[in-house]
């Protein structure tokens, strides 16, 4: 049994709660998901989740409650993470189109750039391909999403799009960290999910 925590302070948690299991589903594996709230929730987790909102909301939550400072150090430890959205900026080192600081874990070496798409592409869809996945393209959902705007140490790109005649990151990977610009659990492709739980196995 895999246990999944989710952190639950605030945007799509019960998405990538039914996700996460149905991922275990198609792969033969029992997978439990958990709802991180606070420290000390985050005990015998073999895999985390950190969903899209709005990244200050997460960040001012979690640090207020302390799991912001434990998540920072199971990360660091080595525990697997999917970010998504708010979650990708709250993991990223660096932030950009932002104002004044937020909280955030600070674990990627990556610069995030928040609302990257502006007003004009709050929403689109497109076909993505990823490095780390095999098969068909996967439907990326972008949502007022943030994009990756410059990697260092170990993090490397996993997915761009075209955007303005320009090459855009929209994934990221470092050991076993996952951080995507789009939302995978607003799709029926379990693919992404499914490797997070291939991460928490090993
Ligand atoms: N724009 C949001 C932020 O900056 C992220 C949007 C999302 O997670 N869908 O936090």
């Amino acid at each position: 049994m895999v246990r999944v925590g989710i952190v639950a302070l605030q945007g799509g948690v019960s998405e990538h709660y039914y996700m996460v299991r149905r991922a275990g589903e198609r792969i033969g594996l029992g997978v439990e998901p958990v709802l991180l709230k606070k420290p000390g929730d985050l005990r015998d987790i073999d895999a985390v989740i950190i969903p899209g909102g709005e990244s200050t909301t997460i960040g001012i939550v979690a640090k207020r409650t302390g799991l912001l400072d434990e998540l920072r150090e199971a990360i660091l430890g080595g525990l697997p993470v999917l970010s998504t959205c708010a979650g990708a900026i709250i993991m990223a080192k660096k932030l950009a189109g932002t104002r004044g600081a937020q909280p955030i874990l600070g674990v990627m070496d990556v610069e995030v750039h928040r609302n990257y798409f502006g007003r004009q592409r709050e929403s689109f869809e497109v076909d993505l391909n990823i490095d780390f996945l095999s098969g068909p393209p996967f439907r990326g959902v972008f949502i007022r999403a943030p994009a990756f705007t410059d990697f260092w140490g170990d993090a490397r790109p996993a997915a761009a799009i075209e955007y303005n005649g320009r090459r855009v990151y929209v994934a990221a990977v470092e050991r076993a960290m996952i951080a995507t610009s789009f939302h995978p659990e607003l799709t029926g492709d379990t693919r992404i999910h499914e490797y997070l739980l291939s991460l928490a196995k090993k």
